[in-house]
């Protein structure tokens, strides 16, 4: 496993929402991938970015860092040599709209209003207090249940899901591709953060998940807001995670055990996988404690 350590380190810069002044973007590679049809997906550090690309130019879901917008624009010219209209964010955190600011002046960005409300005033997250972003960097078109894009052939659909990963999650529909931006209601193969300061809730995201699952078109590709490319096998392979961790930690509930106990009891080695240094098992446990503890009798 001579490899193991730089997977490590790539797992951890993909997935922390990192202030992005605190980090070293030095050595990042902006590389995109082909999904399906018009749609591409970039990696570099942060959330995934869905990319359509055609005759009207170039749309995309969610932008990483600031620090990186040169190296997306690279990775986007290489693609196709139209303009970048549209930014659709999937929610308000730091490595999903890190680069609004850089291409908010000449495009135009789309996203449920609670995730305008949330860039326009400072946040704290993680016990730090993100500062409000520039006007240009707010979305200038916001919606409350969903709203399409037309472009490039197909409709592109934004459609908000309530009280999940926060409470400005949209998940975005490449109709005629057939591909999926899950944004961070998927974290392919890892336990996923929950931002219950913000309006998540453990109940809501494994609802939301659930929903989406079943309005998955069939051989629908699912770009997640972290890890790799994913379909439905790797969406419900995280929805039996979900449902299986819930329900253990709901019962340990039911039987009096604190968060600690619940903690030092850990998970079943089936699930040990899933665990990061920004979601270890441990902070998933606690997550799912201080989720189900309120309805849980
Ligand atoms: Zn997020």
């Amino acid at each position: 496993m001579r490899y193991a350590p730089v997977c490590l380190i790539t797992t951890l810069l993909a997935v922390m929402p990192a202030q992005a002044q605190d980090r070293d973007f030095s050595k990042v590679e902006v590389k995109a991938i082909p999904v399906a049809g018009s749609v591409h997906m970039l990696t570099g550090a942060g959330g995934n970015i869905g990319a359509s690309a055609g005759p009207d130019g170039i749309l995309i879901v969610d932008d990483q860092f600031a620090p990186l917008a040169d190296r997306i624009k690279q990775a986007l010219a290489g693609i196709n040599p139209g303009k970048l209209k549209f930014i659709l964010n999937t929610h308000y955190h730091g490595d999903h709209t890190g680069a609004n600011p850089a291409f908010g002046k000449d495009a135009t960005i789309i996203a449920q209003q609670n995730v305008r409300t949330r860039l326009m005033t400072p946040q704290t997250l993680f016990g730090e207090v993100r500062p409000a972003l520039p006007a240009e960097a707010w979305p200038v078109i916001t919606f409350d249940q969903s709203v399409s894009v037309h472009f490039n052939g197909e409709e592109v659909r934004v459609v908000h899901f309530p009280s999940g990963h926060t409470d400005g999650d949209s998940v975005v529909f490449f109709n005629g591709s057939n591909v999926v931006h899950m944004g961070d209601l998927f974290f392919n193969g890892m336990f996923p953060f929950i931002d219950s300061d913000h309006g998540g809730d453990v109940k809501g995201y494994i609802a939301d998940v659930d929903a989406i699952a079943k309005q998955l078109p069939p051989g629908a590709k699912i770009i997640p807001g972290h890890g790799p490319l994913a379909g439905a096998a790797e969406l419900a392979a995280f929805q039996r995670m979900l449902h299986e961790t819930s329900r253990i930690v709901g019962e340990r509930i039911k039987a009096g055990k604190s968060v600690d106990e619940c903690k030092k009891l850990g998970l079943p080695d089936e699930w040990k996988s899933w665990s990061t240094d920004f979601i270890s098992t441990e902070k998933w446990v606690e997550t799912l404690h201080k989720g189900l503890s309120a309805t849980v009798q």
